[in-house]
C-alpha cells in the first residue's frame, strides 16, 4: 500500500476525549471514529488489525472442532421471550419494532437463536458433540460505554456455542474452550489468566474469565504470579483427548486466581506474600457451561443410546475482538506510540523513502516494495513528501514491526537501514540482504 493513495487520518493532537492510553492511540492513528456514542467506524487501518484478531481467532475456533456460521443482528422477540429473558435482560437491550409492528431487538448474544437452530434440525445424539460459532457484531446499551472500543455498545464478539448429551461431554467441549483460548491469546502476543467467575444457581467450576493485567482495566483481579510461567499447549494439542486437556485446564486452574466478584481473602492471603498479585485486568473472554438453562424451555432435545429424549447441555464461549485490539495497544506501546506484535501488526514492514523524486531512493524502494509483496508480505510504502522527521514519527506511531529506511546516501552505496520498532535497534544491509531477512 502507498501511502500517498491511503486513507490514514493521522491527528496531530492528542484528543482530549481519550481517557486511556489505548483509546488515544487508536484515534490518533486513524484506526477508528465515533460515529455516536459507543459506536464506531474502523478506519482502514484498524479494519486490518481487527482482520488480524479475527484471522487467529477463527483458525483456533476452528482447530478446536468449532464450526463456523453466521447468524443476524437483528432477532425476533418471540425467541427471547420462550427463554423469558426478554423481559430480564433490562435496558441493556436494544429493542425495534418493525413496520408490521413486530417486536424485534438487536442481539446482545445468541443462545436463544443458536438453541433454536440447532433444535430445527439436530434428532440424535449421534451429531454430537458440537460447537458452532460466529464472528458478529452485537449491542448493548452500556449505561457507560467508554476507552473507546474497549467498552462500546455495539462491539464485535465470537460467540460459540457447544451441545452435548451429557455434562461429562460438555466439560470435555467447555475444556476444549479453554485452551482454544490459552492458544488465542498467546498468539495475540499476551498472557490471559484464566479467573473462576460466578455461575450462578448452576455452581460447580465452570464459568472462567480471561483476563490481561493492565493498570487500566475495569476489574479489580487476584492472583497468583505463577501464571507468567504456565506452558501454553502446543498447536499439535489433541483435542479429542480427554485426560490430556482436562490436565492443562486442572493446571491452569490449580492456583489462586479470582476478579472481585469471587475473590476469596483467605484463601489469596494464604499464598506467600511475593507470590501474590492484586492488581487490574481486562476481560477479554467468558466461557460458561450452563447445562441445560436454554434447551429446556426451548425444548432442545436429542434421541440418546438409550433410544430416550435428553436434554442437551450447553455451554457458550465469548471473545470480545473490538476490546481485544486495544488490550493488546494497553499491553504493547511507549511514549512513541503502538508496539504491534507481529502476529496482528496491520502491516508487516514500511518502507521509508526518505527522498521521493531521487532515482536511487525510488529505484530501491520500488524493489523493496515489490520483493516483499511478492513474498506474501503487508507492506505499506512512505512515498510521501513529507520530512524526514514526520515519516519516522509517523512510523513509530503506527508501531509497523520494522521500518525499512532508504535514504540517498545509504542507496548509493547499494544499503538500506533497518529500525526494529520494539527495540529500536539499526542495522545497515545490503538491499539483497535486507530483502532476504524480511521474507526468510
Ligand atoms: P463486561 O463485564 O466487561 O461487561 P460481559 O461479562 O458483559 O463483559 P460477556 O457477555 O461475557 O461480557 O461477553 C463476552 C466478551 O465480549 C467479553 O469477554 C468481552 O471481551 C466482550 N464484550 C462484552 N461487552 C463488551 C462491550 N461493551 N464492548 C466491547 N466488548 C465487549
Ligand atoms: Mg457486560
Amino acid at each position: 500500500m502507498r501511502l500517498s493513495r491511503y486513507f490514514m487520518p493521522i491527528l496531530k493532537e492528542n484528543p482530549k476525549e481519550a481517557e486511556i492510553v489505548s483509546h488515544r492511540l487508536m484515534l490518533r492513528t486513524g484506526m477508528i471514529r465515533q460515529q455516536s456514542q459507543g459506536i464506531y467506524s474502523w478506519l482502514p487501518l484498524g479494519k486490518r488489525v481487527l482482520d488480524k484478531v479475527n484471522a487467529i481467532i477463527r483458525e483456533e475456533q476452528n482447530r478446536a472442532g468449532a464450526i463456523e456460521l453466521s447468524m443476524p443482528t437483528l432477532q425476533s422477540a418471540e425467541l427471547w421471550q420462550e427463554s423469558g429473558r426478554y423481559e430480564d435482560y433490562g435496558k441493556e437491550m436494544l429493542r425495534i419494532r418493525d413496520r408490521q409492528d413486530r417486536p424485534m431487538l438487536y442481539g446482545p448474544t445468541n443462545e436463544e437463536m443458536i438453541t433454536d437452530i440447532f433444535r430445527s434440525s439436530v434428532k440424535s445424539y449421534k451429531s454430537l458433540p458440537l460447537n458452532l460459532y460466529h464472528i458478529q457484531l452485537k449491542f448493548r446499551d452500556e449505561i457507560r460505554p467508554r476507552f473507546g472500543t474497549m467498552r462500546s455498545r455495539e462491539f464485535l464478539m465470537k460467540d460459540a456455542y457447544s451441545f452435548d448429551l451429557t455434562q461429562a461431554d460438555a466439560i470435555h467441549s467447555y475444556n476444549k474452550m479453554f485452551v482454544a483460548y490459552l492458544r488465542t491469546f498467546d498468539r495475540l502476543g499476551l498472557r490471559a489468566i484464566p479467573m473462576r467467575a460466578d455461575t450462578g444457581p448452576i455452581g460447580g467450576n465452570h464459568s472462567h474469565e480471561f483476563i490481561i493485567l493492565a493498570d487500566t482495566g475495569e476489574s479489580e483481579v487476584y492472583c497468583h504470579k505463577s501464571f507468567v510461567d504456565f506452558d501454553i499447549p502446543s498447536a499439535d494439542t489433541d483435542f479429542d483427548s480427554v485426560d490430556g486437556l482436562q490436565s492443562v485446564f486442572d493446571k491452569w486452574t490449580s492456583v489462586y486466581a479470582a476478579t472481585s466478584e469471587m475473590h476469596d481473602e483467605a484463601a489469596f492471603d494464604a499464598i506467600g506474600e511475593n507470590d501474590r498479585l492484586s492488581a487490574r485486568g481486562i476481560e477479554v473472554g467468558h466461557i460458561f457451561y450452563f447445562g441445560t438453562k436454554y434447551s429446556e424451555p426451548m425444548g432442545a432435545k436429542v434421541q440418546g443410546p438409550d433410544g430416550k429424549e435428553h436434554l442437551v447441555h450447553m455451554g457458550s464461549y465469548g471473545i470480545g475482538p473490538t476490546r481485544l485490539v486495544p488490550a493488546i495497544i494497553e499491553a504493547s506501546h511507549d511514549e512513541n506510540g503502538i508496539i504491534w506484535p507481529a502476529s496482528v501488526a496491520p502491516f508487516d514492514a514500511v518502507v521509508i523513502n526518505m527522498k521521493p523524486g531521487d532515482e536511487g531512493c525510488d529505484t530501491t524502494c520500488d524493489r523493496l516494495y515489490v520483493a516483499l509483496q511478492n513474498a506474501g508480505k503487508d507492506v505499506l510504502y512512505d512515498d510521501t513528501d513529507d520530512r524526514a522527521g514526520t515519516k519516522f514519527a509517523t512510523a513509530d506511531l503506527i508501531g509497523v514491526p520494522v521500518q525499512v529506511i532508504a535514504g540517498p546516501r545509504a542507496v548509493a552505496a547499494g544499503e538500506v537501514e533497518l529500525k526494529d520498532r520494539k527495540t529500536g535497534a539499526r542495522e545497515t544491509l545490503t538491499i539483497e540482504a535486507a530483502i532476504n531477512k524480511l521474507t526468510a
